[in-house]
C-alpha cells in the first residue's frame, strides 16, 4: 500500500544459531569457551540492583579510564558501544558519509555490507587474492572510507602491520577502520598507530577474548577530533547505549589481565594442536591467527559436513557464499570440544 513505499527497506544480517537444546557443542559463533574472569563473578554479586532505578553514566567513565590505562591512551580516545557490532554501526553513520564508495574485501565479515545498505552508502569489495589475502593496491585509491578487519573473519588471517599502515597513510582523506575483533588471539594491534594518524580508528570487542558476548560491549580507539565526531553522532541517537552492569562488570574485566591472558594462552594453544590434528585428517585452512579455523576438506563438500555435524549436535559455521562455499567456519572450544569434534571428523573421513 502507499505507507510501504516510504519504508526503509533492508536484508537483515543473519547471527550464527543461539540453539535451545542441552549437551550440544556450539563452534559456530566465535564465542570464548571459557567463562569471564572470577573479578566479574564478584562485581556481578557486589551488584545493587536498587540503582537500576538510575540512568547509568552517560559517558560509562569508569569502563573508559579502565580501557584508558590498560592501552596506554587517554580518555578522549575512547568511545564505547553495545558491543562492537554498535560500534561499527556508529562508525558507519559518522564517517561514511560520501558519495564514493566505501572499500571492504569481498570475502569478510557480513555485516559491513549490510550497514552500507541500511545507510544508503556506496560501497566496493575488491577481491582477496587466492590465499584470501589482501592486496594493499586495492585500497590506494579514491573511495569514501575504508574498513578492513585484522585479523580478517572468516579465514582468520592476519596481515602485516606494514600494511595497514600503508593502507592508512595512502588514504589520508579517508576514515579507515580496522576491525581487530580477533586481534588478541595472534594479530597485531593498529592501536599504537592511533597518535600518528587522525584518520584511523581502531575497533574492539569483549565478546570473544573477554568472554563477554552476553553483556555486550565494544569499543573503539582513535584520535580525540575522530572520537568527538563519534560522540556527537551516538548522543544525537541515544545517549545511554551502556548499561550499568555493563559498565562495572566491564571495568573488573578489564583489571584481571592475569587471567584474560591465560583464557587467551590457552585457545592459542588448542588452536595450534588442532592445527596439526586436521591437517592430518586431509582439511586445508588459512593459517588462522583467531578463536576460529576456516577449513576446507581434501573430498569432503563442505555442505555435507557440516549437516553431518549438527546431526551430531556439533555446531560449526557454513557460508553460501561464492568461493567460500567449501569451507567450514569452527571456533576454537574446550581441548574436550575439539577432541569429540576431531573424533567424529576422523570416523567420517576415513572411508574417503
Ligand atoms: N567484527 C567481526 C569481524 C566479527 O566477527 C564480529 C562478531 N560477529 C563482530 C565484529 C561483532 O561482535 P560484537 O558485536 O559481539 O562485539
Amino acid at each position: 500500500m502507499g505507507w510501504e513505499e516510504q519504508v526503509r527497506r533492508v536484508v537483515p544480517y543473519i547471527p550464527g544459531e543461539q540453539p535451545k537444546q542441552k549437551g550440544i557443542i556450539k563452534l559456530n559463533t566465535n564465542e570464548c569457551p571459557y567463562p569471564p574472569s572470577p573479578l566479574v563473578k564478584q562485581k556481578a554479586a557486589e551488584f545493587q540492583t536498587d540503582d537500576l532505578r538510575l540512568y547509568p553514566d552517560p559517558d560509562a567513565s569508569l569502563l573508559v579510564k579502565a580501557l584508558a590505562d590498560y592501552y596506554g591512551v587517554k580518555e578522549d580516545h575512547i568511545f564505547t558501544g553495545v558491543g562492537s557490532d554498535d560500534v561499527l554501526a556508529m562508525s558507519f553513520l559518522t564517517f561514511f558519509n560520501s558519495d564514493k564508495p566505501i572499500l571492504f574485501p569481498d570475502i569478510t565479515y557480513s555485516f559491513y555490507d549490510v550497514w552500507a545498505e541500511l545507510f544508503h552508502i556506496p560501497y566496493r569489495t575488491p577481491a582477496l587474492d587466492e590465499a584470501f589475502r589482501l592486496k594493499k593496491e586495492d585500497y590506494l585509491c579514491e573511495n569514501g572510507g575504508i574498513i578492513i578487519p585484522n585479523p580478517n573473519a572468516p579465514t582468520g588471517l592476519s596481515e602485516e602491520l606494514d600494511t595497514i599502515e600503508a593502507i592508512v597513510a595512502g588514504n589520508p582523506d579517508s576514515l579507515v577502520i580496522i576491525d581487530e575483533a580477533y586481534v588478541d588471539f595472534g594479530g597485531k594491534s593498529a592501536i599504537g598507530l592511533v597518535d600518528k594518524y587522525e584518520n584511523l580508528l581502531v575497533v574492539r570487542t569483549f565478546s570473544k577474548s573477554r568472554a563477554m558476548a552476553g553483556i555486550r560491549i565494544g569499543f573503539a580507539v582513535g584520535s580525540s577530533r575522530v572520537i568527538r565526531y563519534l560522540k556527537d553522532v551516538k548522543f544525537s541517537f541515544n545517549s545511554y547505549t551502556m548499561n550499568a552492569p555493563s559498565i562495572a562488570w566491564g571495568a573488573a574485566s578489564i583489571l584481571d589481565d592475569g587471567y584474560f591472558k591465560e583464557t587467551v594462552g590457552k585457545i592459542i594453544n588448542t588452536r595450534e594442536r588442532v592445527k596439526k590434528e586436521l591437517r592430518e585428517l586431509g582439511f586445508t585452512f588459512p593459517d588462522s591467527r583467531s578463536n576460529f579455523l576456516f577449513v576446507s576438506h581434501k573430498s569432503i563438500p563442505a555442505a555435507e559436513l557440516f549437516e553431518a555435524l549438527k546431526q551430531e549436535g556439533i555446531y560449526v559455521r557454513y557460508f553460501n557464499k561464492p568461493r567460500i562455499n567449501n569451507y567450514l567456519r569452527i571456533t576454537i572450544g574446550t581441548d574436550e570440544e575439539m577432541d569429540r569434534l576431531l573424533t567424529f571428523l576422523n570416523n567420517m573421513a576415513v572411508p574417503r
